[in-house]
């Protein structure tokens, strides 16, 4: 069986060449690997709490977008416990911000959390509390974008969509066109292509197949091409898996802002639920050098609190950086600051 590569000339560029375009996928083939893929999904997909039957749609759009950039063994408890406190959009939207902000623990990248409320208002106030279900509907919420809306319109409602996240985009990529990875975002004849690959019947299964897939063996670092159920037809593992040119960049953690930005975040969080901010936490606690620190500044916190404020010193951040990254936090939304003191926002 073969891949007809018919690579169009085009402008698309990727790390591993200049024109990188998007092949055509011969019917037999393309109608081989939707079969495997949807019947490898039926067989090995993790058993997750929002793929069970009658989830609400509200409760899977939730566990999109706390899916975004964070694994799914963090975010399924997370997400367990959100369902619980919010069953439904009206329940976020009149809960306290300071609360959803706790509630978000560390998922990361907080502002989701904020948007994922405005979206619940949204919803609430003029959608009769009901979850959209068209593309379009959905990409007009707050903090909904084209992968997001997608996934909630198949998986919610079994609307034909086309699901294109990293790891369904990877996956493509390497059977088809025979690259190690996609470019950073893609383009709109990447998007065109890959809603030519997606089935009409049991839509909703390739959309959900070819991601997990991309998560549990076609991973980004281990491709597990042995034990692949493609491996014959894989135009990328054919080619004997060349490294693209480049390297992905990778998100370094220790010393960036994100780093201090996430450790400011949870002694605001640790003073929110030791009830030490009715009145926030003192700016001096985050600013004053380390030679003139008065270890009597902590004696008014809860031993939590205090833990967290001695996380962030310990990152030894300039007085600058930190009136910057707290400016920053205020300025987003997820801190307010009030007489020289800084809480998690009290709205
Ligand atoms: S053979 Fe390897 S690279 Fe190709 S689809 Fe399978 S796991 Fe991915």
């Amino acid at each position: 069986m073969s891949i007809q590569m018919t690579h169009r000339a085009g402008s698309e560029s990727d790390s591993a060449g200049p024109s990188a375009a998007f092949p055509e996928v011969t019917e037999p083939v393309l109608r081989r690997v939707q079969d495997t893929v949807i019947a490898w999904f039926e067989e090995a997909a993790r058993d997750l709490p929002w793929r069970a039957p009658n989830t609400s749609a509200w409760a899977i759009l939730v566990s999109e977008i706390m899916s975004q950039q964070t694994p799914v063994a963090r975010v399924e408890p997370r997400w367990r416990a959100w369902m619980q406190m919010w069953p439904t959009p009206a329940d976020l939207a009149a809960a306290p911000t300071s609360e959803v902000l706790h509630a978000w623990d560390r998922l990361g990248y907080p502002r989701r959390a904020l948007r994922l409320q405005e979206a619940a208002g949204v919803i609430a106030a003029n959608l009769d509390n009901r979850v959209p279900e068209t593309t379009e509907e959905l990409e007009r919420l707050p903090g909904i974008g084209s992968y997001t809306a997608a996934a909630v319109s198949s998986f919610a409602f079994g609307r034909k969509t086309t699901v294109l996240d990293t790891n369904v985009r990877r996956v493509l990529i390497r059977l088809f066109a025979g690259r190690e990875r996609p470019t950073s975002s893609p383009s709109r004849k990447e998007t065109a292509w890959a809603a030519g690959l997606v089935p009409e019947d049991e839509h909703v299964e390739w959309n959900a197949g070819v991601m997990e897939f991309g998560a549990l063996v076609c991973t980004a670092r281990n491709p597990d091409c042995p034990a692949c159920p493609l491996q014959d037809i894989c135009t990328w593992n054919r080619l004997g898996r060349p490294a693209s040119a480049t390297k992905p960049k990778t998100q370094k953690w220790a010393g960036t802002d994100r780093q201090l930005r996430g450790a400011i975040m949870d002694v605001l969080k640790a003073a929110h639920a030791a009830e030490d901010d009715r009145h926030g936490v003192s700016l001096d606690v985050f600013t004053t050098a380390m030679t003139d620190f008065d270890p009597a500044l902590l004696d008014s916190l809860a031993e939590s609190t205090a833990a967290a404020v001695a996380r962030v010193r310990e990152l030894s951040a300039d007085r600058d950086r930190i009136s910057r990254l707290i400016s920053d936090l205020v300025t987003d939304g997820l801190a307010q600051q009030i007489d020289g003191r800084l809480a998690l926002p009290n709205r």
